[in-house]
């Protein structure tokens, strides 16, 4: 039995204007961008990245031909989270090497709707340093929202640092996504079963959708913020099969051919 494991999860202030704030963020400050796909598109993406997102996540997708985003926060490499071990410097130059992306996540895994501009600057500033100290070749161009969180003034900021950005809201980007706050799906073992599976790939094959998956340890005995060895390959494999292009984010939204249009 797993001590209460990953990860940050319950960092989203649920007060009434913390609320209002997230939904106008996610409905009134959008960054339109029209996806134009022949087939579906899914990008495959570790938040926090435990040591076994790489032992097993980065592993399995390779095994399958495929590469995925991983968004790393510097301050938590070297670190641990009850029984779990964060990656460390070196899964850096070990992830590109590989042919992976590594994302921006804030450098001190914050509530970013919590920041002012300067702090969230900082944040972005420091991490990007952080990177490319360790490996030049760590541009971050991704991003994804610690806790899923942001309201209306730090997803301005956040468009204007990276091409794209992911949330944690439900859900398949199709026709004019939101490139500040991508939809995504949990790949979860204890949110989606064989069957839940199939339901989301079919949906993302019926509506050419880019179906982003995250998730964050990958072991035997998942977190409930993680997945098993097992669903992950059932989700690879799934995928292909049903003509999916798997892309890391950077590389999907490039395939998305995502041009941005005025708000
Ligand atoms: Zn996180």
């Amino acid at each position: 039995m797993n001590a209460r494991p990953v990860i940050l999860a319950e960092g989203a202030n649920h007060d009434l204007p913390s609320r209002i704030d997230r939904a106008a963020a996610l409905w009134l400050r959008r960054y339109p961008v029209q996806l134009s796909l022949d087939r579906p598109v899914v990008s495959f993406t570790f938040d926090d990245v435990p040591d076994s997102a790489i032992i097993n996540g980065a592993r399995i997708l390779e095994q399958q031909g495929c590469r995925g985003t991983f968004y790393l926060a510097g301050g938590l490499a070297g670190g641990t989270f009850g029984p779990y071990n964060f990656f460390v410097p070196s899964d850096v130059p070990y992830l590109l090497d590989r042919g992976h992306e590594v994302g921006c996540h804030t450098f001190s895994h914050p509530v970013v709707q919590t920041l002012d501009a300067r702090r969230l600057a900082e944040e972005f500033d420091r991490n990007r340093q952080w990177l490319t100290a360790v490996d030049p070749r760590a541009e971050p161009v991704s991003f994804a929202y610690p806790y899923g969180a942001v309201g209306f003034s730090q997803k301005a900021l956040t468009a204007r640092r990276f091409a794209n950005s992911r949330g944690v809201r439900h859900g398949l980007n199709t026709g004019k996504a939101d490139r500040a706050q991508l939809l995504a799906v949990q790949l979860y073992d204890c949110r989606l079963d064989e069957k839940g599976l199939d339901e989301v790939i079919g949906e993302a094959v019926r509506s050419n959708a880019w179906l982003v998956f995250y998730t964050h340890d990958v072991q035997e005995g998942p977190s409930e913020h993680g997945c098993s060895p097992r669903l992950l390959s059932q989700a690879v494999e799934r995928v292909l099969a049903a003509g999916c292009t798997v892309a890391p984010m950077r590389e999907a939204m490039a395939i998305a051919g995502g041009t941005e249009k005025p708000h």
